[in-house]
C-alpha cells in the first residue's frame, strides 16, 4: 500500500541515491526534484513505480524520462531563476514542472494532443501558473516567444535543429539528445556567430518526429 508519506519517503530516496550519489549538485535542481510529486505524472497503475530508477510508459508510445536524466539535463542548463525556457516534448509534464519550479517562465510544445492536455490538467491542479502550452511540431520551436535563455529537448533528432538554435539568445544554452541508433546528449551554446557543441553522455530517447 502506498500513501502520501510513502511517496514522500520514496522521493527523498530517489534524490539521494539516484541523483546526488551520481554527482548532481545544483541545489535548485535537487530541491525541485524533492518537491514535485512524480507519481502524479504517471498512469494510475504505475504510481508504485514512479520513483524507480527508470523511464516509464505514459501512453501513446511515449515515456517519462528516468529521474536522473531529468536532473542531469536540467543541471546542464545552469539555471539561476530568472530565465524563460523553451521545452520541446511536454510528454507527462514532469520535466515541465521541474523547470517551472526553477525559472520564471516555461514554454512547452507537444505534438500529441492527448499528452499535452493531460499534462496541462496535472500541472494546473498542482497550481503552476508560469507555464504556456502549445500543441504542435516542436522542431519549429515557438518563434512568437523567442529568444529563450535556454531550451530543453526531450526527444531526439538526427542532428541539432538549426531552427531551435536560432531561437536561443546569444550565450543561451540548449540541452538535446542527438542521434538515431546511437544517441548522445549534446550541450549547445549559441554564440554571436554560430554555436558550439559539447557531447555529454550516451542516452536513449524517443525520436523527435518531423511533420511535413
Ligand atoms: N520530458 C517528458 C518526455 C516525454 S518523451 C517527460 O518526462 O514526460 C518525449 C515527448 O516528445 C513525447 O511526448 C513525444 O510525443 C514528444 N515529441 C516527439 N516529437 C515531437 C515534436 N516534433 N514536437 C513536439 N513534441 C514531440
Amino acid at each position: 500500500m502506498s500513501n502520501q508519506s510513502t511517496f514522500d519517503e520514496e522521493r527523498k530516496n530517489m534524490v539521494e541515491f539516484q541523483i546526488q550519489k551520481r554527482g548532481i549538485k545544483d541545489r535548485k535542481v535537487l530541491e525541485a526534484m524533492l518537491k514535485v510529486p512524480r507519481h502524479l505524472f504517471v498512469p494510475e497503475q504505475m504510481k508504485e513505480l514512479a520513483y524507480g530508477d527508470e523511464p516509464l510508459p505514459i501512453g501513446e508510445g511515449q515515456t517519462i524520462s528516468q529521474p536522473y536524466i531529468v536532473a542531469y539535463m536540467t543541471e546542464a542548463l545552469k539555471l539561476t531563476g530568472n530565465e524563460r525556457v523553451l521545452e520541446i516534448g511536454t510528454g507527462s509534464g514532469y520535466q515541465t514542472a521541474i523547470l517551472a519550479e526553477i525559472v520564471k517562465e516555461v514554454y512547452t510544445v507537444e505534438v500529441i494532443p492527448e499528452l499535452s492536455r493531460r499534462a496541462q490538467k496535472v500541472l494546473a491542479e498542482l497550481g503552476y501558473n508560469n507555464i504556456k502550452f502549445l500543441i504542435g511540431d516542436g522542431t519549429r520551436g515557438w518563434p512568437e516567444h523567442a529568444p529563450y535563455d535556454a531550451i530543453l529537448v526531450s526527444a531526439a533528432p538526427a542532428t541539432v535543429p538549426r531552427t531551435l538554435v536560432d531561437q536561443l539568445k546569444i550565450n543561451g544554452r540548449m540541452i538535446i539528445p542527438v542521434g538515431t541508433d546511437f544517441q548522445e546528449l549534446v550541450l549547445v551554446r549559441r554564440k554571436k556567430d554560430g554555436w558550439e557543441e559539447e557531447r555529454l553522455i550516451g542516452v536513449r530517447f524517443v525520436p523527435l518526429v518531423t511533420i511535413h
